[in-house]
């Protein structure tokens, strides 16, 4: 089995959060941690990111030991990115209080050798000038995957259409769907942004799981595992999008839409970890094995025999 390094640029944080089950304070977290912690589950990593000088070095060494490296994580004078976030009820959007930049408007995604090996290339929530520099930087990488958020999507609408046209794969929510395209229809949403560029889109609902469209292919629809201890939903689209790539990085034929299939249920069952734990409590601590027992038991969910 293949198992491809994936290159991941995306945001380290301090996140304070608030939800049903309590309030925490600047714990570590960014698009790139929760995405990297749950795709070194499958594979090793090579991250690039920015942080001030406030941002804990020892949890570069944590990341280190997972098989993430650090070496196009820059450290400069200044605060780290901080993001402030509350969820309600049934916990399916985060209310983003407040994004605090900082050392983020610096970030210049430049690349050494090791980066620039890598065949996959994970774009995750990002300024998308900042997303397209990281593809200009990595003219090797076979799979370009991207994330994107809402903050993004009202803030740097024609830059993000500009990189959607030199990406593979898409992995959005179906709020940003509908505010990228202005379209309250999910399969209308769905179209248009296969007009945009990607050959394949996959749009996540929450508690009601997701889909993915490619072009040319059918439809494939995936059920959220059953879990009933939600603490913070934090990362879940992260760690999705960790346990996806993760998958993908060790298939033979990265572009088989049977493998696609695979990796949305594999991206389900690692999210499915993550959202029992504040912050990367609980997805630091989950193994390949207990990934593989829930996608068994998600499998059994949608056959009939
Ligand atoms: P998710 O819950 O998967 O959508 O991702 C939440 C993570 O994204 C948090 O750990 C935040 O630090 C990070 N985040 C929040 N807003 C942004 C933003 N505008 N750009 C990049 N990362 C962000």
């Amino acid at each position: 089995m293949p198992k491809r390094k994936i290159l991941v640029a995306g945001t380290l944080a301090f996140d304070s959060l608030e939800t049903p089950h309590g309030k925490k304070e600047k714990i570590i977290g960014g698009s790139g941690n929760h995405f990297a912690i749950a795709a070194s589950i499958f594979t090793k990593l090579e991250m690039s990111a920015i942080i001030g000088t406030d941002f804990p070095k020892e949890h570069l060494g944590f990341l280190n030991k997972r098989g993430i490296g650090t070496s196009n994580v820059a450290t400069v004078p200044g605060k780290t990115f901080h993001w402030k976030a509350r969820y309600h009820g049934a916990m399916n959007e985060a209310e983003t209080l407040d994004t605090e930049l900082n050392v983020l408007l610096e970030y210049d995604p430049v690349m050494d050798a090791t980066a620039k090996k890598c065949e996959i290339l994970f774009l995750a929530n990002l300024h998308p000038a900042k997303q397209e520099k990281a593809i200009k930087e990595t003219p090797n990488a076979k799979l370009r995957i991207l994330d994107t958020m809402n903050y993004w999507i009202e803030t740097a609408l024609d830059e993000l259409k500009e990189v959607l046209k030199k990406i593979d794969i898409l992995i959005i929510n179906e709020h940003e769907a509908r505010n990228i395209t202005k379209q309250t229809n999910i399969i209308v949403a769905l179209h248009e942004i296969m007009k945009l560029g990607p050959k394949t889109v996959i749009i996540k609902r929450g508690e009601y799981g997701s889909f993915v469209y490619r072009e040319g292919e059918k439809f494939f629809y995936v059920p959220a595992y059953p879990v009933t201890k939600v603490i913070d939903p934090t990362g879940a689209g992260d760690t999705f999008a960790g346990g996806f790539t993760g998958y993908l990085a060790t298939c033979k034929n990265m572009n088989s839409f049977n493998e696609i299939k695979k990796a949305m249920l594999y991206g389900t069952v690692t999210a499915s970890y993550m959202v029992e734990g504040f912050g990367h409590d609980s997805i630091a601590v989950t193994k390949l094995s207990d990934v593989k027992k829930r996608y068994k038991e998600l499998l059994s969910m949608l056959t009939i025999k």
